[in-house]
């Protein structure tokens, strides 16, 4: 933990997120022992001194991003493989996940964290995809953002390669990685219980999660759709729509995340309202994966009923970056255009996705999402001398219309400076580049998942 204090001094904007919605113009925040001590006007913290000062006059500062489904591990290395014309690449992404050795985990994960943070993600989830957590805990570690973790686990038959347990194996399973992992590296690592998805667990191994998750005061996200055919065969299985068969095993509350949600009807979102059960929406997951979101997305209700959602990236071959700006844009845009209203989905509403609104989700809102005294500091500074910032009015608008993850400056965690003007100083680039390339030749060849790697020919 960082005993320098820090501030960050004369901002043109701080979006602050705190309960009124103050943007502060000239603002200046002070940061010791990690968390936000002041924040107001710069005027007012003129005389605060600080170990650092970072002149902001012409950044723009809001609290960190959260990233509620992030599956970091085999993607990087062989990103961009799928020709679009495969259709779901489902079995190949399993296969290759299964595939992964230690030493290749570690360097993926080291990539995928350093395009995490330096797009200003300060805590994410993933779904259960690293196997090697050991092998990535100094990746965590160095570079210092926050992690939620869990052990991928099944109980029943699935369409492709998941990890498959006996339902007790799978309940110990999950006891002992919650018992390893919760807290570690002071506090930045949580964990969570995750079974992979309703159809892939049983009703049993659900509610024995959900019970380990409460005991352990942590929580439980697992997959989750609906839609007219899974309703059709939720209800030929257990005489439940997906959501309400979730509710009906004693598996919905507000410790639990249910990842994706696409196609829920009203009687759902009641349910998730009613339960507090919590959603993280992938918006460009959703998009590129032509999951139907005029449809079959229903973020505006659940946003009504006062469901809290995250957004999330998915996957490096699912969304494919790992840009939570990028994600604000796409919800903030596909529902206005899928059902012709402009109203829908404002700015605002996709930043407190990103921002307090994902942390409440997460449940981590009591440190961060919102850049308020007490809180950690947790926050991203954005650098406004770029053309796609021009002209300056409005900053919400700015970021969420304008602007992507590549006009992020700055990026602080836990008060430990993470991204400094562009540069983390974690990991050598190039050279992480160039391993990760090879092991994507290497994991290719030994699984024999091979693609024509364009559909224009590369002379
Ligand atoms: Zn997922």
């Amino acid at each position: 933990m960082p005993s320098e204090s820090l501030k960050i001094d004369n901002a043109r904007y701080i979006i602050t997120v705190d309960p009124e919605r103050r943007i502060i113009q000239d603002g200046s925040i002070l940061v010791e022992n990690g968390s936000v001590s002041r924040v107001g006007k710069a005027a007012a913290l003129a005389n605060a001194t600080a170990d650092r000062v970072i002149d902001a006059r012409n950044l723009v500062v809001t609290p960190g991003f959260l990233n509620g489904h992030m599956h970091i591990s085999y993607a990087h290395a062989v990103r961009g493989i799928f020709p679009d014309n495969l259709g779901s690449p489902l079995s190949h992404v399993f296969k290759l996940q299964m595939a992964m050795t230690e030493e290749e985990e570690h360097a993926t994960t080291l990539l995928g964290l350093v395009e995490l943070v330096k797009n200003g993600t300060v805590c994410f989830v993933d779904p259960g995809s690293t196997k090697f957590p050991d092998a990535c805990l100094q990746a965590y570690q160095d570079a210092g953002i926050r992690v939620i973790l869990g052990d991928c686990v099944t109980d029943q038959e699935a369409p492709f390669p998941l990890p498959r347990y006996a339902t007790a194996e799978a309940v110990t399973r999950t006891m002992s990685f919650l018992k390893k992992w919760q807290g570690r590296l002071d506090g930045r690592i949580r964990a969570w219980a995750m079974p992979f998805s309703p159809e892939t667990c049983s009703a049993d191994l659900l509610r024995q999660l959900k019970r380990v998750a409460d005991e352990r005061h942590t929580c439980l996200t697992l997959h989750h759709n609906s839609g007219p055919q899974a309703r059709k065969d939720s209800q030929a299985r257990n005489g439940h729509t997906p959501t309400e068969y979730l509710e009906s095993v004693g598996v919905l509350g507000p410790n639990v995340v249910l990842a994706h949600s696409l196609g829920l009807d009203d009687a759902e979102i009641e349910c998730l309202a009613r339960t507090g059960a919590t959603v993280a929406m992938c918006p460009v997951t959703a998009a590129k994966g032509g999951r139907g979101v005029a449809e079959f997305g229903r973020m505006p209700e659940l946003l009504a009923k006062r469901v809290k959602v995250a957004l999330g990236c998915d996957s490096p071959n699912n969304s494919n970056h790992l840009d939570i700006v990028r994600a604000m844009n796409m919800a903030a845009i596909q529902y206005k255009d899928s059902r012709q209203d402009m109203r829908l989905i404002p700015a605002e509403s996709a930043l407190e996705m990103a921002t307090l609104v994902g942390a409440q989700a997460l449940g981590v809102a009591d440190e961060i999402g919102s850049i308020e005294t007490g809180k950690r500091a947790d926050l991203v500074l954005f650098d406004t001398q770029r053309p796609e910032w021009q002209a300056l009015f409005n900053p919400v608008n700015n970021l969420v219309y304008n602007a992507d993850g590549r006009s992020v400056h700055t990026v602080i965690i836990d008060g430990r400076v993470v991204v400094d003007a562009y540069r983390q100083s974690f990991v050598d680039e190039p050279k992480l580049y160039a391993m990760v390339q090879e092991i994507g030749e290497k994991l290719q060849a030994r699984t024999g998942t091979t693609f024509p790697r364009s559909r224009w020919q590369i002379v």
